[in-house]
């Protein structure tokens, strides 16, 4: 009988084919997803659903995001950018973080709810991450550690954040949703000196980005 690691780790395996299956190609990519444990970001009570392609709720209204929506946005940004500092706006369950992670980025997370900043900041100490974590509005970005080659935004956004675009390496690039409440566009935004330029791609639902460069709390 398979002892509970070999299980989840035979899991996490059959999510990776799944990923291919679904278009996810880059070896770089499907590597990392092999690497993280992504039950290590899940409840313990709920680690079943833990390699299944789904979004779950962590808490405080909010969700781990999909396998496929972090494939996705993952892909998108190390093919432009492959390297270098990376900005994630949406910490969340600190799965996204920890992919960027062991792909080699200097990784920097923001996240607004207090208690999952906390939480996913403790997480991170334990696994032994070195990911800087920072608790507050990351539509304005983190202005102290700015510029950033990557960014990427995981909650739904209105359009892009000015303070962000600012905050972007002169040749770097942004990857975020951006729609209304219910659907979003998955965009990125490759900068050239001072020339941006958009491309956009597959449609998604994220929980909003909230906050002064996104929606206002009062909207939701
Ligand atoms: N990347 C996360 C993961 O791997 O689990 C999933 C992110 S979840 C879909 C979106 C997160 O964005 C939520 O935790 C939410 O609280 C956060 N968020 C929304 N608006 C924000 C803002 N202005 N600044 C920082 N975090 C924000």
């Amino acid at each position: 009988m398979k002892k509970p690691e070999q299980l989840l780790e035979l899991r996490r395996r059959e999510m990776v084919e799944m990923l291919k299956r679904y278009g996810i190609a880059d070896r770089r990519v499907l590597d990392a997803f092999l690497e993280v444990p992504r039950h290590l970001f899940f409840d313990a009570a709920a680690l079943e659903l833990a390699y299944n392609d789904g979004a779950y709720p962590i808490g405080f209204g909010q969700t781990i995001s999909q396998p496929y929506t972090v494939a996705y946005m993952t892909t998108l940004l190390v093919e432009r950018c492959s390297s270098g500092k990376v900005l994630e706006i949406g910490t969340g369950s600190g799965y996204q973080a920890a992919i960027l992670d062991v792909l080699g980025y200097s990784v920097f997370t923001m996240e607004r709810v207090v208690e999952l900043y906390e939480r996913t900041g403790a997480l991170f100490t334990k696994l032994g991450l070195h990911i800087a974590c920072r608790c507050g509005d990351g539509s304005l970005g983190w202005m102290d550690e700015a510029p950033f080659d990557g960014m990427m935004i995981t909650a739904g956004a209105p359009k892009e954040p000015e303070s962000l675009l600012e905050q972007l390496a002169p040749d770097g690039c942004m990857v975020l949703p951006i729609g209304d409440s219910c659907s979003q566009q998955m965009t990125v935004i490759s900068r050239s000196g001072n020339e941006f330029r958009k491309e956009v791609f597959q449609q998604f639902s994220f929980v909003p980005l909230l906050g002064k460069e996104g929606w206002h709390d009062t909207v939701f």
